[in-house]
């Protein structure tokens, strides 16, 4: 086989249609336990061979420096195979940030895929997952994609069959939220949301579109004190989403909407208040190496 020199992968980002805190784990991280979709909102991320380890994101605002979850990727792959090389990567940033749609996650998943193809190491997805897990908790579901349950602290994955055809609209505030700050209001002032999971997992099974919107829900919504969270709600509901709700830990907020339509009408409506607006479908994969 000839040798590749250049990989590009397609990395989506997730929403969560639903989010419980269940309870502390001795770690002291939080239990969870939600319903992850990914969508077709994608990071595409290029990876070339290279005697040096480079990172780029074009017209980004995030730093390309060690922190990064993509140079973390590309140390533990290096640590993991110990593979003497490097590998120049550019990120096209498409996901916002701080969003709660972990864009972070979905580079270093893509990194992980891409430095898999690019030198032949053909480690299997379990092992993928486990490197991914290291560098930040939603990695394993962006390898992983499609509809998932997710607990723990989202290492344990289970694979739900493809949501019922939906459309979101998703509309990121001007402002973006913090993981960690976000799970200290919980600890402060809880919630009085918690969604039902199993009845989710339940209707997802059973293809009802209603049922799982009927179960939607987000512990961390409530203390998130994002202030657009309810003007945002109510336009989404306004313009007839089933639901809407906040993903993750905010600040970005969806709507569920059965037909493509309504769900770009809210978008258009959203538009003249938000700077970033997406309209997106429930996508059946993970990160994957774009042919
Ligand atoms: P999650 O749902 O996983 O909490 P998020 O959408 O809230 O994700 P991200 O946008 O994935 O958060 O990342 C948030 C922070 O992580 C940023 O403030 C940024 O400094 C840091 N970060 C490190 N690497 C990346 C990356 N490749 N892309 C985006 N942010 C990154």
């Amino acid at each position: 086989m000839a040798r590749l020199n250049c990989v590009t992968v397609l990395a989506p980002a997730k929403l969560n249609l639903a989010l419980d805190v269940v309870g502390l784990l001795p770690s002291g991280y939080h239990d969870l336990d939600m319903t992850m979709q990914a969508i077709t909102l994608y990071e595409r991320v290029v990876l070339r061979r290279s005697p040096y380890l480079n990172l780029r994101l074009p017209g980004s605002l995030v730093a390309p420096n060690n922190k990064n979850t993509a140079i973390k990727a590309a140390l533990a792959f290096f640590d993991y195979t110990g593979l003497l090389a490097g590998v120049d990567i550019t990120i096209y940033k498409n996901t916002p940030v701080r969003a709660g749609m972990a864009g972070g996650s979905a580079d270093a998943a893509a990194v992980l895929v891409g430095m898999n193809e690019l030198y032949g190491a053909r480690l299997s997805m379990s092992e993928l997952c486990a490197l991914g897990a290291k560098i930040g908790a939603d990695v394993p579901f962006a390898l992983m994609g499609g509809t998932c349950r997710v607990q723990g602290v989202g290492d344990f994955l289970k694979a739900l069959p493809p949501v019922p055809e939906c459309w979101f609209t998703v509309v990121m505030p001007d402002y973006g939220v913090s993981t960690p700050e976000a799970f200290a209001a919980y600890d402060r002032v809880g919630s009085s949301v918690h969604p039902d999971c199993g009845a989710q997992e339940a209707a997802i099974r059973a293809g009802d579109l209603d049922a799982l919107c009927a179960a939607a829900g987000n512990a961390l919504e409530e203390c998130s004190g994002a202030k657009d969270t309810g003007a945002i709600k109510t336009l989404l509901r306004e313009h007839g989403a089933v639901t809407a709700l906040m993903t993750g830990s905010g600040a970005a907020v969806f709507g569920v909407f059965r037909d493509e339509g309504a769900a770009r009408a809210a978008a258009q409506a959203a538009k003249r208040r938000w700077k970033q607006v997406y309209v997106a479908q429930p996508d059946r994969g993970g990160a994957r190496v774009s042919r």
